[in-house]
């Protein structure tokens, strides 16, 4: 559940009641996908509440907001001062954080000069679940980049995303794996794609992706444990003799993949770097403390 009848919404600067928060029919997201969000997770730690990266998802929302000529009057310190305000109303220690930039009155194609803000939290389990996740290749595309904004967090971009993930549901299986346009593998509709082969890590580069946080994080610590990472392109076909591959995601965290296309990996997952990664990450968020550059 998002929300009940006691939970608090930060909008327009003020913290209201979900089920007082009132919009206008008319506003250009609801029409034609113009919003940018984020999607942010909050935990628990020994030194108290610590949202995790808080700072780079509001640096990308602000740059959402620019790239998509949205207007964007907050400071990130405010914002993150907000979020946790927002937490704390709301008694919520591990959380899910959803920010949503949306435009006001605009029925025209043109940016809105008016620009409304939301955050909303609520308790949410990992997006993928615990088990390692059975995936399809789709047959939707990531958006071409000279059609939008690829590397922008922007609303209208989800609808790809629920087809890729309705269509997977539909033949049976947990999850989508989209390709770009030239046919080498992007990512997941909402988290980023890593394999292992031989001991090194690869992922596609920036380009057709959203470069996650969460992907970062991953290559960060994968670094200091000395696992080599290759930001390269490749097909579905260069999977075939993968030994492992997972997501990376604010939602999902590190998700361990079982198999693609019913074509299971050589390793067993809990003798992956994957593996590793996946619990490294777990200490990592738990640490509270996220400012400092060496991570383990
Ligand atoms: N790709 C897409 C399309 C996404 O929606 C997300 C989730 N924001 C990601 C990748 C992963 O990004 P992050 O690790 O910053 O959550």
């Amino acid at each position: 559940m998002y929300f009940s009848n006691k939970s608090y919404v930060f909008l327009n600067g003020e913290f209201i009641k979900a089920s007082d928060a009132r919009i206008t029919l008319f506003n250009q997201t609801l029409h034609y996908g113009n919003g940018v969000f984020e999607g942010i997770r909050a935990y628990g730690s020994p030194s108290g509440t610590t949202i995790f990266k808080a700072r780079e998802h509001y640096k990308r929302l602000k740059e959402s907001a620019r790239k998509m000529h949205l207007k964007f009057d907050y400071s990130i310190s405010e914002l993150i001062d907000a979020t946790y305000q927002l937490l704390k109303k709301n008694h919520l220690a591990d959380a899910y954080i959803r920010p949503l930039l949306f435009s006001g009155v605009n029925m025209r194609l043109l940016p809105s000069e008016e620009s409304n803000l939301f955050i909303g939290a609520w308790k949410w389990e990992r997006y993928l679940g615990d088990k390692l996740v059975s995936v399809t290749i789709s047959s939707y595309e990531r958006p071409n980049p000279h059609s939008c904004i690829v590397d922008a967090k922007v609303t209208g971009h989800y609808t790809t995303s629920i087809l890729a993930t309705y269509e997977a549901r539909k033949k049976g299986f947990d999850e989508a794996l989209l390709l770009d346009m030239h046919g080498h593998v992007a990512e997941a509709p909402g988290s980023n794609f890593f394999y292992e082969k031989n001991g090194v890590l690869y992922t596609p580069p920036p380009g057709h992706i959203l470069p996650g946080i969460t992907r970062a994080t991953v290559m960060e610590i994968a670094k200091e444990l000395g696992i080599p990472v290759k930001e390269e392109l490749f097909t579905p076909e260069q999977l075939h003799d993968a030994d492992s591959a997972f997501f990376t995601g604010t939602a999902a965290e590190v998700a361990g993949i079982k198999s693609i296309d019913n074509r299971r990996f050589r390793k067993k997952w809990e003798d992956t770097a994957g593996y590793i990664l996946s619990q490294k990450y777990k200490e990592y968020i738990r640490t509270g403390d996220y400012s400092h550059s060496g991570i383990i």
